[in-house]
């Protein structure tokens, strides 16, 4: 099933741009590829601008943690443990996190990766709680789940606008095709597209979160700090000053104890079991 969903991701905008593809052999001329790069262009360019800007905003406004800080070692010694470059660590601008309703912790970055913490985080977790969280926001970084994100989604908008705006193309070249050809495929297009935003990025970070949350659990050999830090992230005043604006992300945090406790259960059965065979 797991793969199955992960096969129809890749699938779909595959399908499309092959139709793409078809459209431009059987009826482009070298105009025609002049005119999709020319079109296709700004939007790739827009793309990592907006990444680009997005991630300097985020360094811009928030502080960075200084190295002395204890938390430093504690990360460092996390990352190697999971084989994962150093991040650097910083105390997060609140209206960004709020933004993102981000809640506790957040890791951006594909190439150089940085982890930003709640100002609530910081004051309010044990070091046991922080160290939990920071294993999952560094799993994150081991999954690439930054780049896995952005190319899923940005292959689904950008397939879905290229069918949309090909679909013209045969009647640009042999005015002939029928309207229902032509409407055809640029509502096949819009699905994608719509697609690409209702359902795939979501998925994906959900299945994110999952993952990283069963990385963590595993680095750590349980999984009770990362519950009892989602616990009091649940309690965070982000949370409890707007409960309708983080609803989702409320409920997300509850799914994801309730299978914390689920794996953790099974991994110290497992140790059980382990240390009476042994
Ligand atoms: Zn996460």
């Amino acid at each position: 099933m797991k793969n199955q969903v992960l096969c129809g991701i890749v699938a779909v905008p595959l399908a499309a741009f092959g139709l793409c593809g078809y459209i431009l052999w059987r009826w482009g001329s070298a105009d025609v590829y002049v005119v999709a790069l020319a079109l296709d262009a700004p939007l790739v360019f827009g793309t990592v601008l907006r990444l680009w800007s997005d991630s300097k905003s985020w360094h811009q406004r928030s502080t960075p943690i200084p190295r002395e800080d204890p938390l430093y070692p504690r990360t460092i010694e996390l990352a190697m443990k999971m084989g994962v470059p150093q991040h650097d660590l910083y105390a997060a601008d609140p209206t960004l996190m709020a933004k993102r309703r981000a809640v506790g912790a957040i890791t951006t970055g594909i190439r150089r990766h940085t982890v930003l913490f709640s100002d609530y985080f910081l004051k309010a977790l044990t070091q046991e709680e922080q160290d939990a969280i920071i294993a999952h926001e560094l799993a994150h970084t081991k999954q690439s789940h930054a780049l896995r994100s952005v190319i899923a989604s940005f292959s689904f908008y950008f397939a879905g606008w290229n069918l949309f705006f090909f679909a013209a193309i045969p009647n640009l070249q042999t005015p002939n095709l029928p309207d229902s050809w032509v409407s055809g495929i640029a509502g096949a297009g819009l699905i994608p597209f719509v697609a690409g935003i209702t359902m795939v990025r979501p998925y994906i970070a959900t299945k994110s979160q999952t993952e990283a949350d069963e990385i963590a659990v595993n680095v750590l050999g349980s999984g009770d700090f990362l519950i009892s830090g989602m616990k009091k992230l649940i309690e965070s005043p982000e949370i409890k000053s707007d409960q309708k604006k983080y609803r989702i992300a409320r409920q997300s945090l509850y799914g994801r104890m309730v299978r914390i406790q689920t794996l953790s259960r099974s991994l110290a059965s497992r140790n059980i079991s382990q240390k009476n065979t042994a």
